[in-house]
């Protein structure tokens, strides 16, 4: 169920630029009572620095959520942008101070914050991030065996066809007003969520390659089901991290200009500047455990939660940006999109303070040699825990079957997946495979009262 703070916000622009406050009585159908809260609207870019940032909860009358920085003392290095707060009117920083004193710190305790190290550059906060040298990374590209072995076309479009996704001739189906959930697999980690009347697309991609340059690097093997100007109205986009299998500047660009600004993009701290440069306007950059929502959605609450990974996209920029999960808890489903990721113990911390889930998306190729990828991408097996600790009712594998990026099989991560299922006393089905393009509903939509 809910967490005990209520986390939805909702910031909107007045007039003068100034940021305008509003209250508002909510009832969350999964709620046994009523919560009074304060919400605001932003439709701008904002940068929010730290794990606790915001949090609209239950509070009394007069006082109000607040979006600003704080963070533990004894924490590594505060992020640059921690010490970032809203510029709000002189209003709300009182009332944000009332609140402020009001929020839950046990629960923030209870979790691991980013952390950076004295460079400023982002660090995985577990033992489980062992990443080995360049010297290493070179050797056992170089003498480990690549079995991906990806075939022939014609043998690809039998073992993985490539489907037109349902809503390129039936957008009328898309979401519509009511509570459901379903979810469509548009290859790599490119999700397209429908979710208690919001769609939600995660780290897309539909370049033929994962590089800077579309003449080199890797390309894809399975085309994109579908093209950006095919998709339904999105809501909001979740980027994972810069990677550029996961933060593709072709996508960004065609999903800008035929979206805009009504187009909430929602990134980890550190690429605020990149979405901005790439035109985007409606950018929340925020921290792990950061919440925001889609404006005028505020019932549907996006968290970025942790990973175990990096980031890097030119020669010098190596994790100056953060890598994240995205929790969406919304008033009857909740999804979850693991990114890109290694184990690590995140995973349980984000299932005690949000799960259970309906539906995960979890990544489960690009896995050998491990010596070079275990700490930053899960093998099937791993796939699988990450399943049960963030208690996923429903999985979908992301990751896999569309770039050669790893040694493994191109066919075995799915079929391990199973056995590991099987080997925990779990139901093979709920960890799922789609064909490109295919679609699932995990829980139909009703139609709207
Ligand atoms: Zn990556």
């Amino acid at each position: 169920m809910w967490s005990s703070r209520i986390p939805v916000i909702q910031v909107s622009r007045t007039g003068d630029g100034l940021f305008g406050v509003s209250n508002k009585t909510r009832f969350c159908p999964l709620m046994s009572s009523f919560y009074k809260y304060t919400s605001y609207e932003r439709k701008n870019s904002v940068r929010s620095g730290a794990g606790r940032q915001h949090m609209a909860e239950p509070v009394g009358e007069g006082k109000t959520c607040i979006m600003e920085s704080e963070r533990e003392e004894g924490d590594v290095k505060p992020s640059e942008e921690a010490s970032t707060q809203l510029l709000m009117n002189d209003n709300m920083s009182k009332s944000s101070q009332s609140s402020q004193n009001s929020l839950d710190h046990h629960l923030d305790k209870e979790v691991t914050h980013s952390q950076r190290d004295r460079h400023g550059r982002f660090i995985n906060p577990w033992p489980t991030w062992d990443f080995p040298s360049y010297a290493t990374i070179l050797r056992l590209f170089l003498t480990e065996k690549n079995n991906s072995n990806v075939p022939s076309r014609e043998v690809l479009d039998k073992e993985l066809p490539v489907l037109e996704p349902y809503f390129v001739h039936s957008s009328e189906r898309v979401c519509g007003s009511g509570a459901g959930l379903r979810v469509t697999w548009l290859g790599h980690a490119t999700v397209l969520v429908e979710i208690d009347g919001l769609v939600v697309l995660t780290d897309p991609i539909f370049s033929q390659r994962a590089s800077p340059l579309q003449f080199m690097g890797p390309k894809r093997f399975r085309g994109p089901p579908c093209t950006v100007d095919q998709l339904p109205h999105v809501d909001a986009v979740l980027i994972s991290h810069s990677h550029y299998d996961h933060l593709d500047a072709g996508s960004v660009a065609q999903l800008n200009a035929r979206f805009g600004e009504e187009l909430r993009w929602l990134v980890p701290l550190g690429l605020l500047d990149w979405m901005q440069k790439s035109g985007c306007e409606n950018v929340i950059e925020l921290d792990w455990w950061g919440e925001n929502c889609v404006p005028g959605h505020s019932e549907i609450t996006f968290v970025c939660t942790p990973a175990q990974h990096w980031c890097k996209r030119t020669p010098v920029d190596d994790n100056r940006a953060l890598w994240s999960s995205w929790s969406i808890l919304g008033p009857c489903n909740r999804f979850f999109f693991a990114g890109d990721t290694g184990y690590c113990s995140a995973f349980q911390e984000i299932g005690k303070r949000f799960g259970p889930f309906d539906l995960a998306a979890i990544p489960i190729g690009a896995y050998l040699p491990r010596g070079i990828m275990k700490s930053q991408h899960v093998d099937p097996e791993e796939a699988v825990q990450i399943h049960r600790d963030v208690k996923a009712k429903h999985s979908l594998a992301i990751h896999w079957g569309t770039f050669a990026l790893a040694y493994e099989y191109y066919l075995e991560p799915p079929v391990r997946v199973r056995e590991a299922m099987l080997t925990h006393g779990l139901n093979p089905e709920d960890f799922f495979t789609l064909h490109h393009g295919e679609s699932r509903d995990i829980n139909s939509y009703k139609v709207a009262n």
